[in-house]
Order: structure tokens, then sequence, then C-alpha cells
């Protein structure tokens, strides 16, 4: 059924869609410069070492591999280095995704799917956040992806690219077969930090504000499972090869939960102690990011089938347990 270009493979969402693309018998060619992926999580398919800034070296990636579809995964996406450091966000993310639009739509490759993020509808109380809920987003991260969102909008008036948007919102868990996993160095992410606080890889977890306007004062974030977020790339693959119209959907499963519940969850999930400390906010952090949209569930007939908080640590703290990636 082909090559699917897979931008971010090696990395922690990007390896398990090339996993769910092979079992949905595509061909994952993996591009990735493992600025933050690793060569040990590409095991679906061929790998191509290379940086979206390279336009030549993509050129040659989609001439060698002729690619039915891109899926957009590589990206720089942590809120705070973000707001430390807006220009990596700018030039990595939306100097990058301009190269491989360019590259692809050169190429004749008008099937692209996007990683976006809840990132870019910002600080809205009050609001429902389905697809329409107003893109104001508070931080560097989720205005590069914004741009890229309007540049696929502008590429599809003029080149004809159709392409599927996902706003993911928290990604948490692992490949419940333990064969790709999250693993970032340094790690930023809530899962993983607290399972590390729990076998006593670091010291504690630091809790970022405990004075939010939330029933227990810690910010709110709807999760999904990493296996659930991928099932619904390859239905939206699907959504354009079968002649779908481009389309955004939110992959959230409008639940929240609050940090200090996902802690409680984790006590319970590995019967273990937690060691927390409480710190101030971390800039550019929104109070509560909960989806408020059901489209990819009746459009796409997605099913989030293993976003549970207590399945999604349960399947992180296996990978914790036996799996990291050494390059
Ligand atoms: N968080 C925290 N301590 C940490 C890391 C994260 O309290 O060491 C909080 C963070 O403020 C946010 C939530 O956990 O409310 C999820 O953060 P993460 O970095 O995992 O994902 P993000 O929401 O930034 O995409």
């Amino acid at each position: 059924m082909g090559n699917v270009l897979v931008t971010g493979g090696a990395g922690y969402i990007g390896s398990h869609a090339c996993k769910a693309l092979r079992a949905a018998g595509m061909t994952p060619v993996t591009f990735d410069n493992l600025s933050t992926g690793w060569r040990d999580a590409v095991k679906f398919g061929p790998f191509v070492y290379g940086d979206l800034l390279d336009r030549p070296v993509l050129d040659t990636v989609f001439e060698e591999y002729s690619p039915v579809a891109v899926m957009h995964f590589a990206a720089l996406s942590l809120v705070g280095e973000s707001m430390r450091d807006p220009g990596l966000y700018w030039r990595n993310n939306v100097s990058g995704s301009l190269n491989l639009i360019e590259a692809a739509v050169a190429a004749g490759c008008r099937t692209f799917v996007f990683s976006s993020t809840c990132a870019t509808y910002g600080e809205q109380d009050n609001v429902v956040l389905d697809e329409t809920a107003a893109q104001q987003p508070i931080n560097a991260y989720g205005a590069s992806k914004r741009a890229i969102e309007d540049m696929l909008r502008d590429f599809e008036a003029s080149h004809g690219l159709r392409h599927v948007i996902f706003r993911y919102f928290n990604v948490a868990g692992a490949d419940p077969e333990g064969e790709v996993g999250e693993f970032h160095r340094p790690e930023t992410h809530l899962v993983p930090l607290i399972l590390d606080a729990i076998d006593g890889k670091r010291d504690a977890l630091t809790i970022f504000g405990t004075d939010y306007d939330t029933p227990d004062g810690t910010c709110i974030r709807d999760y999904v499972h990493v296996g659930d977020l991928v099932d619904a790339h390859v239905l939206g693959l699907k959504w354009l090869q079968e002649g779908g119209e481009s389309r955004v959907f939110n992959l959230g499963t409008g639940t929240g939960f609050s940090v200090r519940e996902v802690l409680d969850e984790s006590r319970a999930v590995t019967n273990r102690a937690v060691p927390v400390v409480e710190g101030p906010r971390r800039p550019g952090d929104c109070t509560r990011l909960v989806s408020g949209s059901t489209r990819a569930e009746a459009e796409l007939g997605w099913h989030p089938r293993r976003s549970t908080m207590k399945q999604m640590i349960t399947d992180a703290w296996r990978w914790h347990q036996t799996g990291h990636y050494e390059g």
C-alpha cells in the first residue's frame, strides 16, 4: 500500500505511528535528525538521517521513496523551552515545515497528516475547546504550530495539498508490546517524570504551580494513550486516501486530570510512593486544556480504547521498567 514519509519517526509518537502504519500494510520511511529521537526506535521501515532545514536532502527522499503521503511529527514541542528560545521554534518548526511542504508539492505528494496541538488554543476560560474555538496561543510552541496550520491551508488553495490536522491534547502511555515507548533526554513530561521519581531516578516530582483556578490548584490536562493517538493518524490517512476533504480533528478524550490526580493514579498503579515538592508555575502553561469535541469519533470512527489514566500509567510503567534506547 505504499511508502509513507514519517518525519520524526524516531521520536515518541512518530515511532508508535510507524508501528501502526506497518500493521496497516504500509511502509513507514522515517526521516529524523535524531535531535530528540533515537535510532533504536526506528524498527518498522527504512531510516533516513536528515534535517527538515536541508531542502536538497528532502528532495532526494521524495525522489527515492515516492511516498504516497507524509505524516509530519518532527518538531520541537516543549512549552518552557519555546518561551526561553522562541527563535528555535520558529526556525525548526515553521521553516522546517515550509521546506517539507514545498518539497512534497514539488514531488507531487499531496496527502499530508500533521501533528498540531491544543496549545494553539491558548488560555480560554469557560470555552469548549472544539475545532472551531479561536486559536490564541500563549506560548511560542503553540504559535509555531498555528502558523504551520495556516501554511497547510494556503498550500491547499494554491497546490491542492489535502491534509488532516490533528490537535493533540496530552499524550501518555507506551506500546503495550513494549517495542517502543517514551524516552526523552532530558525528560520534561509529567508521567515519565513521576515514574522517575517513583523509582528513584530523580529526587522528587515538582508540581508546577498549586495556585491555579482549579479544584485542587494544579493544571488540568486531557491525556490520550499514544496507541489511540496513532490509530487516529492511520484513520486520518485513510480518510484522505478515500477522497475525504481536508479536516481538523482534536485528539482528546474530553476528560481532564489535574497534576495531583495523575500523581494519585500513579501511586495506585505502581503501589509505590511518589516524592513530591510544590514549585512555582511554569511560564507558558495554560490552566486547563480539555477537548470539547467528538469529531474524530463521529467522522473518522476513532475509538480511544486505551485512554484511561490507569491504562496509560500501566503501559508507561511497564516500558519504564523494561525499555530504553541507547542511541
Ligand atoms: N508538570 C508538572 N511538573 C513537571 C512536569 C509537568 O507539574 O515536572 C505539569 C505541567 O505544568 C502541566 C502538566 O504537568 O500542567 C503536563 O505537562 P507536560 O510537560 O507533560 O505536557 P504539556 O501540557 O506541557 O504539553
